[in-house]
């Protein structure tokens, strides 16, 4: 699995490519004609934005879901060390230009009587984390925050 950061000229290939999206979004939002001479500068670009977080959400939760598909059928429990069922859970997620609904890899263990929560992403930094038996809902949190 690459762990490494991305060059600054393959983020820019990605750039390029959702580049060329752009223009099937202004053929959607305002057909094969493109806009009309009604529509000005701004409306364009709160089209734009609302392809860019579109974008944003499909693109993390896309890969996020493929990565905690990684982690296979079983994972053992961060306080007992059981090996435990793998479910998923959805949670909201803040991320750069959206908030992102994660489907995110969720294990209970009978043992300890606890939800917990492996991840292979870096948001997390690989550690499971464990929720009391109140199954709270999880507060939007910010991505790039340290998991206390
Ligand atoms: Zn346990």
């Amino acid at each position: 699995m690459a762990t490494r950061k991305w060059s600054p000229e393959e983020l820019q290939a990605v750039t390029r490519l959702a580049k060329q999206w752009g223009k099937i979004v202004v053929q959607h939002a305002f057909g094969e004609q493109g806009p009309g001479l009604d529509v000005d500068f701004a409306h364009m670009e709160e089209v734009a934005c609302a392809a860019a977080q579109g974008l944003t959400e499909g693109a993390l939760e896309a890969a996020t879901a493929q990565q905690g598909q990684l982690l296979g059928d079983k994972q053992p429990c961060p306080h007992c060390g059981k090996l435990c069922e793998v479910g998923s859970a959805e949670r909201p997620l803040r991320a750069k230009g959206g908030v992102v609904a994660l489907r995110e890899p969720k294990c209970y263990c009978p043992t300890c009587r606890r939800a917990f929560f492996p991840s292979a992403s870096g948001v997390e930094a690989g550690r499971a984390w464990l929720q009391s038996d109140d199954d709270a809902p999880h507060p939007v949190r910010d991505g790039r925050s340290q998991i206390a």
